[in-house]
C-alpha cells in the first residue's frame, strides 16, 4: 500500500450526560479522526482516543496531533506498507505516544481490510459473531448510580462497572449490591488508592465483585502484586499496561489476574494482539476497555473483543449511550446484552459524512510529496 494523503480532522461532540471520575468530568469529547488515502483513492479510518487533557494518560488531543503531523505521517510517506501488522514496528523508533500511533495504525488496518475485502475481525482471527456488552457507571452519588445501573440492567448489559474512590466505595457498593444482588459487578478505582488502604480494599471482598480495576498507581506493577496477595477480589490492570513488556512483567510478578486492553493505550492493534496471545497462554482473562469513543474506535473494539482470549464483557456500549448521533452508521445496538461484530470489509461501518462534517472543528490535509 502506498499512502498518498492523510487527513486529520479534530472533532468535538457533547456527551448526552457528563462522565465523572475522581480525576475529571468529561462533558464534551474532542478526538482526532485519521483518514489515510492510497494511490487508488481508497480511504481507511482510525480514531485517536486521547482526551483533551492528560488525566487518563499523558497524551492529549494536541500532543497526538503534533506527533502525527511532525513524526508519524512523514514516516508513513517514506515507506511502502506491505501489511498493517508491520506498522507498529515502523513507529517503534518514536518513543511512547501510543494513542497517536494507534490512530494512524488502525486507519491502515481499515484501508488494508477494504482493499482486500476482509473485516478487521477476520484479519485478526476473531471467532465470536457477537460480543457481550458492558456498561460503565461514573456517578456522583448512590442515587445517581442506582438510577443509571437500573437503566443499563433493563437494556440487558451483561456487567456493570462502577467508578469508585475513597469515600465512594464500601457503603456505596454495599447499597448497590443490596439493590442488585445478582448483577455481575466490578469496580474501577483509576489509581485512587495506595497500599495504606489495604483494609478498605479487603472490605470490598464481601461483595463478590468480578474484579477491582487499577486500585493503585497508574505506573505500578510491584505494589499491585503485593496487594493481590492480600485481597480475594481479582485485580485487573488498565493504566499500568501500556506495552507487551508491561503485560509480561505483570504476569511474572503476579500483579493481576485480569487485563483490560485498549488499543490506544498499548499503541495499536498489533500490540493489542501480541498482548492477547501472551495473556491467553498465561490464563490471564481479558476484556476490551472503552475511551468514551466514537464508532470507528468502537468498531476496532468489537473486532478485538471477538478474539478467543477476550472472555469477559468489555466497556462496549451502544452508540446511543454517549451520543445523539455517532459519526458511523448503522448505529451500534445492544440486543439482549449482545452486540454484533461487524463482518463487512475493514471496520465494517460506513462514515456518516454529514455528521462528521458537522462536528469537525479543524481539518488539515497532508499530501505525500513527489520524490
Ligand atoms: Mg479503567
Amino acid at each position: 500500500m502506498e499512502i498518498e494523503k492523510v487527513i486529520l480532522r479534530v472533532i468535538e461532540m457533547p456527551l448526552k450526560k457528563p462522565f465523572t471520575t475522581h480525576l475529571t468530568t468529561v462533558t464534551t469529547r474532542e478526538s482526532i479522526i485519521v483518514e489515510v488515502v492510497d494511490k487508488d483513492g481508497l480511504s481507511g479510518f482510525g480514531e485517536v482516543v486521547a482526551f483533551s487533557s492528560p488525566w487518563y494518560t499523558e497524551e492529549t488531543v494536541q500532543t497526538t496531533y503534533h506527533i502525527l503531523q511532525d513524526f508519524l505521517i512523514p514516516i508513513l510517506f517514506r515507506t511502502k506498507i506491505e501489511q498493517p501488522q508491520n506498522v507498529s514496528q515502523l513507529f517503534a523508533k518514536i518513543k511512547g505516544n501510543h494513542m497517536a500511533k494507534a490512530g494512524l495504525e488502525t486507519a491502515i488496518w481499515d484501508l488494508y481490510g477494504k482493499r482486500n475485502n476482509r473485516s478487521i475481525a477476520e484479519m485478526i482471527g476473531g471467532e465470536r459473531k457477537q460480543v457481550a456488552a458492558g456498561a460503565v457507571v461514573a456517578a456522583k452519588n448512590k442515587i445517581e448510580a442506582i438510577e443509571q445501573i437500573g437503566k443499563f440492567h433493563v437494556l440487558g448489559y451483561q456487567r456493570i462497572k462502577i467508578k469508585i474512590q475513597p469515600g465512594l466505595d464500601y457503603s456505596y457498593i454495599k447499597e448497590i449490591r443490596h439493590q442488585f444482588p445478582d448483577l455481575p459487578l466490578m469496580v474501577d478505582a483509576n489509581s485512587a488508592y495506595s497500599l495504606d488502604d489495604v483494609k478498605k480494599l479487603q472490605a470490598l471482598d464481601e461483595f463478590q465483585l468480578m474484579m477491582i480495576e487499577q486500585p493503585l498507581g497508574d505506573d505500578d506493577l510491584v505494589e499491585h502484586a503485593i496487594l493481590q496477595k492480600q485481597i480475594q477480589t481479582p485485580i485487573c490492570l488498565d493504566e499500568s499496561i501500556v506495552s507487551f513488556h508491561d503485560a509480561k512483567s505483570a504476569i511474572q510478578l503476579g500483579s493481576c489476574q485480569v487485563m483490560n486492553v485498549k488499543i490506544g493505550r498499548v499503541g495499536g492493534l498489533q500490540n493489542a494482539l501480541d498482548i492477547h496471545h501472551l495473556c491467553r497462554k498465561n490464563q490471564i482473562q481479558l476484556w476490551c476497555g472503552g475511551m468514551i469513543e466514537f464508532g470507528i474506535s468502537k468498531a476496532f473494539n468489537l473486532a478485538l473483543a471477538s478474539l478467543p482470549g477476550f472472555t469477559l464483557p468489555g466497556d462496549i456500549p451502544a452508540s446511543t449511550n454517549y451520543w445523539e448521533e455517532d459519526i458511523t452508521e448503522p448505529e451500534i445496538e445492544v440486543k439482549n446484552g449482545w452486540i454484533s461484530v461487524p463482518d463487512k470489509a475493514g471496520i465494517g461501518f460506513s462514515i456518516n459524512q454529514k455528521r462528521l462534517h458537522a462536528v469537525t472543528v479543524h481539518r488539515e490535509i497532508y499530501q505525500k510529496r513527489a520524490v
